[in-house]
């Protein structure tokens, strides 16, 4: 008893906040939720490769958890897929793009609306918020920070009424550290990542938009536009430490050759 005592205090000590079961989880999926092209990729490294145009993915995750589906993010607006050539933002000149809607991906999949236990937006720019409503009746998590923030003309981020958990730091979302939502802040003021403890694949991390794309990983490059810069790096530490500690991988949304380079539906990572 008391060595069994012992050996559990070990295993707390060694994982802290982030439990090392696995339990539930046995599917990620990785769901095309559009293509941006902008123009200057110095927009998110600030000085470096200026008027250089880039190829942006934009990904959605579906998880199959013993307990429901769980989705992340959700992209660009599914009444993009309407438009082939895409269509330009005026005032980012980025022309957005989606090949397929996010409902046809997850009918393709057999999943319904009402299958999804719970939801969760890494942040509210427009390229992950997309369809959130898509989704009326599905429990939202999100940082409070985030919720709290107004857009810039003052107006609420998320429709009232949409059943949300505010969160203010990190979640375990099925309560056997299998999907944890992890706090990193600075992107936007309640910028949150996923980790997500796979049987095979081990231990992923989400981005979100903690980073864009793999070189400003490398060299720790904060985007012009990021709210905090102090904050975005030190998420991206928090990041680098939580993968080095559970030899995890880092997906990052937007870097489209890894996008590219990643199993599509109907295969998944298990
Ligand atoms: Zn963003």
């Amino acid at each position: 008893m008391r060595l069994w005592s012992l050996v559990l205090a070990a295993a707390v000590a060694a994982f802290g906040s982030l439990p090392a079961a696995a339990a539930g989880v046995d599917k990620l999926y990785v769901l095309d939720c559009g293509d941006i092209s902008a123009p200057d990729q110095s927009r998110w490294s600030p000085g470096v490769n200026v008027g250089v145009p880039i190829e942006l993915s934009d990904n959605c995750y579906l998880i199959h958890h013993a307990q429901g589906w769980f989705l992340w993010d959700t992209g660009l607006p599914d009444a993009l897929a309407a438009f082939p050539e895409g269509v330009k933002d005026a005032k980012t000149g980025f022309v957005n793009k989606r090949a397929k809607t996010l409902s046809s991906e997850l009918a393709a999949l057999g999943v319904k609306a009402s299958d999804l236990k719970a939801m969760a937006i890494s942040h509210t720019h427009p390229d992950h918020i997309g369809n959130v409503e898509e989704f009326p009746q599905v429990m939202l998590y999100v940082q409070k920070a985030e919720y709290d923030w107004p857009n810039a003309n003052g107006t609420p981020r998320f429709k009232l009424g949409h059943p949300v958990t505010k969160l203010e730091g990190d979640h375990d979302v099925f309560g056997d550290g299998s999907v944890v939502i992890i706090s990193t802040p600075g992107h936007t003021p309640g910028h949150q990542s996923l980790l997500v403890r796979l049987p095979k694949t081990g231990v992923v991390v989400l981005s979100g938009d903690a980073v864009h794309f793999k070189a400003n990983w490398d060299n720790r490059r904060v985007p012009g536009g990021n709210f905090n810069k102090e904050q975005t790096l030190a998420s991206m530490q928090r990041i680098a430490d939580i993968l080095a500690k559970e030899h995890g991988q880092l997906w990052i949304n937007h870097d489209k050759p890894q996008t590219d380079a990643q199993k599509k539906p109907p295969e998944y990572y298990d």
